[in-house]
């Protein structure tokens, strides 16, 4: 086998034309589980084979651990998907989840990567049972339970909750996985025997979480099976109601999906209430925003007036002055004090009244 030809070699741009030209609906699903796999390298590119005859594309995990997917194919294949996955004794019978909104555009090209873990969690998984996981629960169950008044705990990092989550639900402050279950740990540290729930989004996060918690001694935790993708189908399928408000954060294209019409955030730019996601458009800040349309039109898609002014000079300046810089790591940056980024805007604005620009370095850069 030519393991060379076993990926991607298009640019995106490419990559965006096919899929525009294919012209068949996609359904996008995911699915994961932890199960033992042996000679990994090996069934990577077997899988890479068998599922790009599919028309597979997306964003798959594999090691000795399991296999995580997030995954898009023309829905006239799913049968076919379905009975490779079957055929496979560690896949046998996975549970997928299948996005409720999607153009089918959210990947635009297949990866399948062999890791360490499917699940970048930087926990010891050797120190306690991962397999000692909390009970499962339906949504009708997980309702029933917020009902009675058991504590919920998000277990997403903090740009995921920002632009939905449960009703009255810890949101972690942390911008990992596994800063989120320190966090958490010694925020309820006292109320070890009360009933909590945990959920993530597609049920993964909360497998190793509420090992974890359980380990250190937490009694009753319980987690939501299939997490916010599924919790989202079952609501549907029963006419329940959903006690997750606004949007549920995606890892493609789409940045998010909506369950329900209530907006839980504001615009980190001036404070209304808006759920609109986006990442500034100056590419080396790229930071993640709630921003509403008013502001979106009146800083350019960007994060700040600084931003702006870069961003809409012409490419070839751009380019020039992105020269030898690094990207600055602000991807996360505002979402715990939207505050502090509204003052430096108006200290930008200032500075920009006075002085014309805010880079000042742009004087002598030609393209
Ligand atoms: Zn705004
Ligand atoms: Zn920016």
């Amino acid at each position: 086998m030519d393991v060379h030809r076993l990926r991607n070699l298009h640019r995106p741009d490419v990559l965006k034309a096919r899929l525009e030209r294919e012209g068949v609906p996609r359904t996008t699903l995911s699915f994961y589980r932890y199960v033992r796999l042996k000679e990994v390298e090996a069934l990577r590119h077997e899988l890479y084979s068998e599922w790009e005859a599919l028309g597979v594309l997306g964003r798959v995990y594999l090691s000795q651990e399991g296999i995580n997917a997030q995954v898009s194919l023309p829905t006239q294949n799913l049968d076919h998907f379905r009975t490779a996955l079957d055929s496979r004794e560690a896949f046998q019978g996975v549970p997928w989840k299948i996005a409720v909104e999607d153009d089918g555009k959210s990947f635009l090209k297949l990866a399948i990567k062999v890791k360490k873990k499917i699940v970048a969690d930087g926990l010891a998984d050797d120190a306690f049972d991962v397999t000692n996981v909390g009970e499962h629960l339906d949504a009708a169950t997980f309702n029933q339970k917020m009902a009675e008044g058991a504590l919920v705990i998000d277990m997403r990092n903090n740009y995921e909750c920002l632009i939905g989550h449960f009703e009255g639900a810890y949101l972690p402050k942390a911008d990992t996985f596994r800063g989120a279950i320190e966090e958490v740990r010694e925020v309820m540290k006292e109320k070890k025997n009360a009933e909590v729930l945990l959920y993530c989004t597609g049920g993964i996060r909360c497998e190793k979480a509420s090992a974890y918690l359980k380990h250190e001694g937490f009694t009753n935790v319980g987690q939501l099976h299939g997490g916010i993708i599924d919790y989202a189908r079952q609501i549907r399928a029963q006419g329940l109601a959903s006690k997750y408000k606004g949007q549920n954060f995606v890892f493609d294209e789409r940045l998010a999906e909506r369950i329900t019409d209530d907006v839980v955030s504001t615009c980190m730019q001036c404070g209304t209430k808006s759920d609109r996601i986006s990442n500034c458009q100056e590419v080396t800040c790229n930071m993640l925003l709630v921003q509403c349309e008013a502001c979106a039109e009146k800083y350019a898609e960007c994060c700040s007036p600084s931003c702006r002014e870069i961003h809409l000079l012409p490419e070839e300046v751009q380019r020039s002055w992105r020269k030898g810089r690094s990207t600055r790591s602000t991807k996360t940056k505002a979402i715990n004090d939207p505050e502090g980024l509204r003052r430096r805007i108006r200290e930008e604005e200032e500075l920009l009244t006075l002085n014309g620009t805010l880079h000042p370095e742009l004087t002598g850069i030609s393209p």
